[in-house]
């Protein structure tokens, strides 16, 4: 791979903050899939939600089969953060960094494997549970979907996920081999 390429591209997007790390450091917790499972709207209406994920060790396998990775952080201000109507519309323009920067590493002829924010939107409805997933290569399923505890990895190496008022931060993992 060429770093100094990707990180000369990235430099280019409006990411606020990214950090490359072996996918190993990675932690992953039941935990994270009981908030799902309890919290979440979104479980079980969607491919890229549990259960249709798999289970916490199935998603750490495939995760661990992509050893290195990439955490980006993109951030937005908005009026009123308390509005969650507007603070969601900010979350498209992460989705399509996350993108640019995946599109980046297959540039470079690197697989990936992505994890970002929230529920695939890529469809009205979703095909789950009746039909495959239609669009398999741009659908990413969000990180804690796959039970990772991201601001265990964030914080360590220094990562602001909250800068408080009105601001909104996303964060993406690009795991890559
Ligand atoms: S791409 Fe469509 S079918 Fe696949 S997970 Fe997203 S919404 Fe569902």
């Amino acid at each position: 791979m060429d770093r100094a390429l990707l990180e000369q591209q990235m430099s280019e997007l409006p990411i606020v903050q990214y950090e490359f790390f072996e996918t190993g450091e990675l932690v992953f917790s039941d935990r994270v899939r009981y908030v799902c499972e309890t919290e979440c709207p979104q479980y079980g209406k969607s491919w890229a939600c549990p259960p249709g994920v798999g289970t916490v060790e199935a998603c750490r396998a495939r995760c661990l089969s992509y050893p290195h990775a990439l955490l980006l952080v993109t951030m937005a201000e908005v009026e009123d953060i308390s509005d969650i109507a507007e603070t969601l519309s900010t979350r498209a323009p992460h989705e399509e960094i996350t993108h640019q920067v995946d599109d980046l590493f297959r540039a470079q002829g690197l697989e990936t494997y992505v994890l970002s924010t929230e529920s695939c939107a890529v469809c009205g409805k979703c095909a789950y549970p009746d039909a495959p997933c239609r669009h398999p290569d741009r659908m990413y399923p969000c990180v804690e979907s796959h039970g990772i505890l991201i601001l265990e990895t964030g914080e360590r190496y220094g990562l602001e996920f909250q800068y408080g008022g009105n601001v909104v931060t996303w964060y993406s993992l690009i795991l890559y081999r």
